[in-house]
């Protein structure tokens, strides 16, 4: 295997299921890259361990090369063998594990979704820690992210510390708790956790059924750094209503859970450089940002009769945490309030894509709204950068990428108050909030009336404030939503729990 080269900072292992740009489903992608970049620059080594899925955006993986060797990691009782691919992604190391097991777990043409999903990144998660194993890596920190590699957590100390990987401390962050992958505990024996161990309260049950295991909940419990997406929802996920029953967990974990706010690559999101944009702007030249508002409306058949005509852009998944039925809402209001309205959104949910083909086939050759129901990288640039408000109205959010991408991009974001967008949008109206925060627009209730009291706010400052709009739009593409900051935070997490463990040590 590849030796790692000296560096004086941390050893840093990730172990994901998405990375961008090469591996991307949402946030967990970009955050992964990004808090990576920003921990590589401040000088730690920092290392990926990713599926090799067949569906990849190969031609971002730079020198991909398979290893002459053949690492065996067990399952079902038995080793098999896997292939391990090395290459680099945005500047960053990356190891690609592909399985040759007959089942071919990331030979589905999808990265989520399959009916085996548990046994396919339970699979992954044991190989990735066999890797370390047998390369004799040392880490620091291994870092594990949502249910897809929360495995790690309970693997890490019950298999392999005995086997001799022990140098770690383990963070776990839960991008979002909704997703928590629950399963049959006899499912977990694949993977070689042993099921009574770990189908026990304090340990992997869930907590509502008590006959399936929670990988989320293992995480949490076995890691020594737990952290979410920002602040509030923190907070929001030690409550009743908003822990999806693992608010008990977090509570008595919460010694070593925090909120942490994630950053946006600025370099991949970056209107100044950006070639995907028909042209390139900045906060001091703005008429670029006019020119691609002029093209995506050529490019979807808009109206350009008035250039002034203000556009609203949205970019989601389709799924009922966005609040899908106030973005239809919004999409009406627009309408009523004379904008233009573009839509960029899938969904995996059948009933919730029917509904949108119907509405985008009602508007199909209509001037003012569009919606493109598909996922489109470059599509979702354009949008950022021709759009002037952006509408996020969120029934939760963990922390929310696209409302910090619009602020860069100068599209002024119409958010709900809650999780990451009640830590990064602030509204111009709010006499409480310093006025070099304030940054959008914001309403509390998810409802029609809130989305209203949000939208037709920004209407009315785009209308007839033009100065104090392009004040705006300025003050929020001079906003810092880069890595910087987060990376410190997380750094200080891994340097205390590294220094903890060694008081420990000596201690023994
Ligand atoms: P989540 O992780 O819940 O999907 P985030 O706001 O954290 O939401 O991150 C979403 C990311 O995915 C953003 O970078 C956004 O631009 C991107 N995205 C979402 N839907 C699409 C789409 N249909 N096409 C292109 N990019 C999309």
């Amino acid at each position: 295997l590849t030796s790692s080269p000296k560096s004086s900072g941390l050893s840093i292992i990730h172990i994901a299921a998405e990375m961008a740009p090469v591996a991307k489903v949402g946030g967990l992608g970009d955050v992964v890259t990004g808090l990576c970049k920003a921990l590589q620059k401040r000088g730690h080594l920092v290392e990926i361990v990713l599926p090799k899925y067949d569906c990849m955006q190969y031609d971002r993986i730079h020198n991909l090369r398979a290893l002459d060797v053949v690492l065996e990691s067990y399952f079902d009782g038995k080793l098999y063998k896997n292939k391990i691919w090395v290459g680099t992604v945005e500047g960053l190391p990356v190891y690609f594990i592909e399985p040759q097991h007959p089942e071919k777990f990331f030979w589905r043409g999808q990265f989520y979704g399959e009916h085996d999903d548990f046994r396919r990144f339970s699979f992954f998660s044991r190989a990735a820690l066999e890797l370390l194993l047998q390369s004799g890596k040392k880490p620091d920190i291994i870092h594990c992210h949502d249910w897809q590699t929360a495995f790690v957590a309970p693997l890490y100390w019950d298999i392999y510390t005995p086997k001799g990987l022990n140098s770690a401390r383990i963070c776990f962050t839960c991008h979002n708790f909704e997703y928590q992958g629950t399963a049959p505990g006899s499912e977990l024996a694949s993977c070689g956790l042993d099921v009574h161990q770990m189908n026990r309260p304090d340990r992997m049950q869930d907590n509502s059924a008590l006959d399936r295991v929670n990988p989320v909940k293992g995480a949490v419990v076995f890691s020594n750094i737990v952290t979410t997406v920002s602040p509030t929802y923190a907070q929001e996920v030690r409550t009743a209503e908003g822990g999806k029953g693992l608010h008990s967990t977090l509570s008595f974990h919460s010694k070593k859970f925090v909120g942490i706010l994630n950053g946006i690559d600025t370099d991949a999101w970056n209107p100044a450089t950006d070639t995907f944009l028909k042209v390139q702007y900045n906060v001091n030249d703005l008429q670029g940002k006019i020119e691609n508002k002029i093209a995506l409306r050529k490019f979807l058949g808009l109206s350009n009769a008035d250039v002034k005509q203000p556009m609203v852009g949205c970019i989601t998944r389709l799924v009922p945490q966005k609040g899908v039925h106030l973005i239809r809402h919004a999409i009406y209001r627009t309408l009523e309030l004379g904008g233009q309205f573009v839509l960029l959104g899938s969904s995996p949910v059948a009933h919730i894509q029917r509904e949108f083909e119907g509405i985008a086939n009602h508007f199909i050759n209509h001037d003012d709204i569009r919606l493109i129901l598909k996922y489109d990288e470059s599509l979702s640039h354009s949008i950022f950068a021709a759009s002037d408000i952006f509408i996020i109205p969120s029934i939760f959010e963990p922390c929310g990428l696209t409302q910090m991408i619009a602020m860069r991009y100068g599209s002024i974001p119409v958010a709900r108050k809650t999780g990451g967008l009640n830590d990064s949008v602030f509204d111009v109206d709010d006499d409480t909030v310093p006025l070099q925060f304030q940054n959008g627009f914001t309403f509390l209730t998810p409802d029609e009336h809130g989305v209203n009291s949000a939208l037709d706010r920004a209407f009315n400052y785009y209308r007839n404030n033009t100065e104090v709009w392009q004040q705006l739009v300025q003050k929020d593409m001079n906003m810092d939503f880069s890595w910087e900051l987060s990376a410190t935070q997380y750094e200080e997490l891994y340097l205390n729990s590294v220094a903890r463990a060694r008081v420990a040590a000596n201690r023994a």
